[in-house]
């Protein structure tokens, strides 16, 4: 059978063919040390589980609201008044199954064919792939390492076309942890401004920071900012809930009616016992939350002193998120391998360690670690990247 065109130039997640060897590893036998995971290794909090059981033993299994049932609405109004200082009104926000479902209906909702977005590289490997299949044209714009990957105005200048409709902003970032601060955003957000962009700011890694610095959103800046701006959110990241799949939308009322209208057709809506579960996130206080970035901060602060230790690595100190994007284009040159894949690869096969290359996010002389995973793993993976890397030398 002949599939669509449209899904003929989806790329598979970069991650996928690591974790598929790691695993096969791991059923030989072998001590791997995983470093690919995209989620916290916490349990979701008590509370969680059991309003979850609460709202079903009440019989909350059947259909809600497409964009969601009214009470997490109103946590997410209220959440954005304490977080944010941003006031949004209920219509002004979709509950969706995940933040990436968010993106996605995002997506389809704004985009005509040939209309183009721009995505700062490194960037998470979903955005082009939502893009592309709501008809849009991904435009990539490499940011620079020595500016911390940090998109400059004179690159998003340089990028913009009568085409271009939409930026994608991520901070803190995935894959590599960077966060914009206010300055930089109200030069970006002017930019975005004087050419009508829209302005769409994925904030799920928003509750993971650790250099002390406040996160902003972009929708703070200015009421015109705000205006321009779709924030994306979630509860996966923050309340280690992302099997729960709850995300959500929030922004300019045609974009949200016009997104819950799709939703309609394609989920209907989240799952109806999730969303309780995520209005019981939204009740807590911030002692999980504390304790996560706790054991987080600590991790990072060692991985990182562990990584810029060994020959022919450099990194650009992470301030949120659960990830290290190291530079290792130096160690692969020195061992011979002709790009960082191949060195990912003999990594695993040798020392069972799987880290993520670069590639995938757009960043081919980088890899990615994740710290969702134990001091000892974190200090035992370190051991064997090094003695991979002097074996090599
Ligand atoms: N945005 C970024 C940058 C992410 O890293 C992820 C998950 O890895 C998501 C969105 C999607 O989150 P969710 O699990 O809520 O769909």
């Amino acid at each position: 059978m002949e599939l669509a065109n449209r899904v003929k130039t989806l790329t598979p997640s970069s991650t996928l063919a690591i974790t598929a060897k790691a695993k096969e590893l791991k059923q030989q036998g072998h001590d791997v040390i995983a470093l690919g995971a995209g989620e916290p290794d916490f349990n979701t909090p008590g509370p969680i589980l059991v309003a979850a059981e609460k709202a079903m033993n009440e019989g909350k299994t059947k259909y809600t609201p497409s964009g969601g049932i009214v009470e997490l609405k109103q946590a997410i109004v209220n959440k954005f008044q304490k977080d944010n200082q941003l006031n949004y009104t209920k219509e002004q926000i979709i509950v969706t199954t995940g933040a990436k479902h968010a993106l996605y209906t995002l997506f389809q909702v704004l985009l005509n064919e040939g209309d183009e977005v721009i995505i700062p590289a490194p960037y998470w490997v979903s955005y082009p792939e939502q893009v592309k299949l709501a008809g849009g044209t991904p435009v990539f714009i490499p940011a620079k390492e020595e500016n911390q990957f940090k998109l400059t105005p004179q690159e998003l200048e340089a990028a913009i076309t009568r085409k271009t409709k939409a930026i994608i902003i991520n901070s803190p970032s995935n894959p590599t942890g960077m966060m914009y601060n206010k300055d930089e955003l109200k030069q970006l957000g002017d930019i975005c401004l004087k050419h009508d962009l829209l302005i769409v700011s994925d904030e799920i890694y928003e509750k993971l920071i650790y250099s002390g610095e406040d996160h902003v959103s972009i929708a703070q800046l200015s009421p015109e900012l705000k205006a321009q701006t779709v924030i994306i959110n979630g509860v996966s990241k923050s309340h280690s809930m992302t099997g729960w799949r709850i995300g959500y939308a929030v922004g300019p009322n045609e974009i949200i009616k016009a997104m819950t209208s799709l939703a309609s057709h394609s989920t209907s809506n989240p799952t109806s016992i999730a969303q309780y579960a995520a209005l019981a996130a939204y009740q807590m206080d911030d002692s999980f939350n504390e304790e996560m970035k706790g054991v987080f901060s600590h991790r990072l602060e060692r991985l990182y002193q562990l990584l810029t230790e060994l020959p022919g690595v450099s990194c650009v100190k992470p301030e949120g998120a659960f990830y290290l994007f190291p530079n290792v284009q130096e160690a692969v040159r020195k061992s011979g391998f002709s790009n960082v894949d191949d060195w990912a690869k003999a990594l695993l096969e040798e020392e069972k360690v799987a880290l993520i290359p670069g590639s995938g996010f757009g960043a081919p002389n980088n890899v990615r670690l994740s710290y969702a995973t134990s001091m000892e793993a974190l200090e035992e993976a370190a051991k064997r990247i090094k003695h991979f890397i002097l074996h090599y030398k």
